[in-house]
């Protein structure tokens, strides 16, 4: 290449724009050429960000004199390797997102600014006392010390040479003058030794062992499984005996579950299997954890990773296979910003991979059965618990002339009586924290509302507040009506607060525990409260869905859902799928051991189809009569969706953007496409913001594609697109 044509980069930056950027490249220091993957440092507006390189070219379609020149390549090689890229590309497209937005999301923060990364480098950089007394007193007599000094001020627990910004000459100083120290991290995982440890005693059921046999036939190769079996029917120990001959074979196995909260269990017991260095990344990591985590991943010393859904990107040396729990869990699509889904994604990437990937669940995603149904994904299943644990009966309670208080129906309270004198635990499950929903004025039939959002505020009354459980706003609660004056203010329905009273007064002999997200919101409660909820302390176990989810309680033979109408009647077409999982999910937590359980469901429509089907023939079941619906429907998984969402302060301004582009998308409408809308979201206003949005429907998934990816530059350069903010929702899960 003659040396007056320098190369260009096309560059992905983290901005708002559907675009990349293409600059001249740096001169090049030694024989390091800029390459895809790699971090590059631009000017970009007044600013200098930190962007991605997407590719190398000789020629930009941009004129010359308006190409700027890149300051720095940061990396001596890509941090993105190109199968990372290919999978942030194709989302990028897939889900309709600014790439340079995709791209920072999928690094680590630390690698959003301008450090270099350091290579296989571990070691951390911390400040001695004699550095902690510089740092305090004398700022900045060479500016680049100055700032590390700062920086490290600000990272007791010491930060890698990779979020340093400087070059080690200024390291090295700092280090001769004895201010900092170079030293290994604090361990975060156990590590080196290859050897596992001996697998229990234990003898694989038979569907266990075909479910191990069929992935294991697979590995070396994609194809995606669905790991269908109820809770305790031994799901995980299938996990372990994936991954247990993929670590021996120096594999990596990426694991992805719907909440950290699930994720200590998990390592727990990865950890009494296995002797490998697991890196967990979640969001609890400070920046430099979640760095060294994420190049342990990417060099391939960390052979198990584990995390929330963003583990998805998680760079990896040697993968061998990909594992989804609780696939149907809505936790899994990222609501806001870049909205993926990580269980899609973990199909897609591992097809590229050429790898299996297996979606375990005991109430699978209609849309995973679905695949299984088009033999996209094989259908594994685990019909029985594991061992001699029975599989609990379910039945519903009708609530319907009963007497009844506080949700506690007679009927439930004999039962918990039985329960608690044989020595069982009892768990209730409330999807609804606080203490009631409505406060209501019995004088004038005034009700509590949120200032900023077309809802009610929900009474706190342990902290005597109004909560808006949908903007965060609260208040203290009105000692007279605001509208007439009375002192009649009552709190109208049962949120978990007023149960746990109830129950405190009803069972004053048993303990009660109430998790929710009131009870856990400091650091260590969740663990605490699960640990005492494990222990058998508690006997009344009380929660909302936090208790629903993959925890394990041994003593527990009775639950109780009580209030199945919660799920029954709502605009949202997922709601029955969604409350019909969280009912099985929530049985399943009990009866596990030799204990068999019992599961009353309290409802007013007791002859609800969904219900009868569910309580007599089983999710299975449910889900077939499920999908059959949404096949009449032409809803999804028989149609793709995609939501335009607005909002603005004003109740027009999203309307007129939608009316617009609405507009501009007809003429790009094909025959298998439909919109429906503009319409205001259910709740119209929420946080002091009017929402509306704009649906396409397609049964040609491509149709869709194709629309939207004519129609999104147009609504870029629409002019009424400044007064709003707007998001396209690929495949969304919730359509509020
Ligand atoms: P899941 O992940 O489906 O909830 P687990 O794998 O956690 O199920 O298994 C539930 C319990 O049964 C665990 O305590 C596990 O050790 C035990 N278990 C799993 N498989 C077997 C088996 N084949 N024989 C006996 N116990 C088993
Ligand atoms: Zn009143
Ligand atoms: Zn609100």
């Amino acid at each position: 290449m003659p040396p007056d044509e320098p190369l260009i980069l096309e560059v992905a930056i983290p901005s708002p724009l559907y675009r990349s950027f293409d600059y001249r490249a740096p001169p090049v220091h030694g024989d390091i050429r800029p390459a895809a993957g790699m971090r590059v440092l631009v000017p970009f507006g007044r600013r200098q960000l930190v962007g991605v390189i997407l590719a190398t070219r000789r020629h930009s379609s941009v004129p010359g004199s308006k190409i700027k020149n890149a300051l720095s390549v940061l990396d001596t090689e890509p941090v993105l390797g190109a199968n990372l890229m290919e999978l942030l590309n194709w989302a990028a497209r897939y889900y309709q997102h600014p790439i340079g937005e995709v791209i920072t999301a999928a690094l680590p923060v630390l690698l959003r600014k301008a450090g270099s990364r350091g290579g296989a480098d571990r070691r951390v950089w911390k400040l001695t006392d004699a550095g902690r007394a510089r740092s305090a007193d004398e700022p900045g007599r060479a500016a680049r010390q100055a700032l590390v000094l700062a920086q490290l001020a600000a990272h007791p627990e010491g930060l890698p040479r990779s979020a340093l910004p400087v070059p080690l000459a200024v390291l090295r100083a700092l280090h001769q003058k004895g201010w900092v120290s170079c030293g290994e991290p604090l361990a975060t995982a156990s590590s080196g030794a290859s050897a596992n440890r001996a697998p229990p005693a234990l003898d694989l059921s038979h569907a266990q062992q075909q479910a191990v046999a069929a992935v294991s036939d697979c590995f070396g190769s994609f194809q995606a499984f669905l790991l269908e079996g109820v809770t305790g029917s031994g799901k995980t120990e299938v996990y372990l005996r994936l991954i247990d001959p993929l670590l021996a074979q120096q594999r990596q196995v990426l694991v992805l579950v719907p909440e950290i909260g699930l994720t200590p269990q998990l390592v727990s017991r990865f950890r009494k299997r296995f002797a490998t260095e697991i890196a967990v990344l979640h969001s609890g990591l400070n920046d430099s954890q979640r760095l060294q985590a994420w190049e342990a991943a990417a060099r391939g010393r960390a052979q198990l990773i584990l995390g929330t859904r963003s583990a998805i990107f998680t760079p990896l040396l040697r993968p061998g296979l990909i594992i989804v729990d609780e696939e149907h869990d809505a936790s899994l699509k990222q609501q806001e910003g870049f909205r993926y889904s990580a269980r899609d994604l973990a199909v897609w990437r591992a097809q590229r991979l050429g790898i299996p990937v297996l979606l375990g669940s005991a109430t699978p995603s209609l849309e995973s059965l679905y695949n299984v149904h088009q033999g996209r994904y094989r259908h594994l299943q685990l019909p029985e618990r594991a061992g001699q644990a029975l599989v609990p009966r379910l039945r519903l309670l009708d609530l319907r002339g009963q007497p009844m208080r506080d949700l506690l129906s007679e009927p439930l309270v004999v039962a918990m009586d039985r329960h608690l004198q044989h020595g069982g635990q009892v768990l209730l499950f409330l999807n609804r924290r606080g203490f009631s929903p409505v406060l209501l004025c019995h004088a004038c039939g005034w009700v509590a509302e949120c200032k900023r959002c077309d809802a009610r505020m929900t009474l706190h009354q342990r902290h005597a507040e109004l909560r808006c459980h949908h903007c965060g706003s609260q208040r203290p609660v009105d000692r007279f009506c605001p509208s007439c004056g009375s002192s009649e203010l009552v709190g109208i329905g049962e949120g978990t607060e007023r149960i746990e009273q109830a129950l405190r007064e009803r069972f004053p002999a048993h303990p009660v525990l109430r998790i929710d997200r009131d009870t856990t919101r400091r650091k260590g409660e969740l663990e605490a409260a699960l640990a005492e909820a494990r222990s058998g302390q508690a006997r009344i176990l009380l929660g909302t869905q936090m208790l629903a989810k993959g925890h394990h309680f041994p003593a527990v033979t009775l639950v109780a859902v009580l209030d199945a109408d919660q799920g029954l009647f709502s605009v949202d077409f997922r709601a029955s799928e969604r409350l019909a999982q969280l009912i099985i999910q929530v049985a399943g937590r009990a009866g596990r051991a030799d204990k068999p359980g019992e599961v009353l469901i309290q409802t007013h429509h007791p002859e609800h189809p969904l219900l009868q089907l569910l309580v007599e023939r089983g999710y299975p079941a449910f889900a077939e009569a499920a999908l059959e619906e949404r096949r009449e429907a032409l809803l999804p998984p028989y149609a793709s969706m995609a939501l335009l969402r607005a909002e603005a302060t004003r109740a027009d301004y999203p309307r007129d953007f939608l009316l617009a582009a609405r507009q501009l998308a007809e003429p790009l409408v094909q025959a298998s496409l439909q919109l429906w809308g503009p319409v205001a979201a259910p709740m119209e206003r929420r946080a002091g913001r009017y929402r509306a949005q704009l649906m396409f429907q397609a049964t040609d998934r491509m149709a869709l594609q194709q629309l939207l990816r004519k129609l999104v530059p147009l609504l870029e350069s629409e002019k009424q697109a400044r007064r709003v903010r707007w998001s396209i929702d690929v495949d969304p899960v919730d359509l509020t």
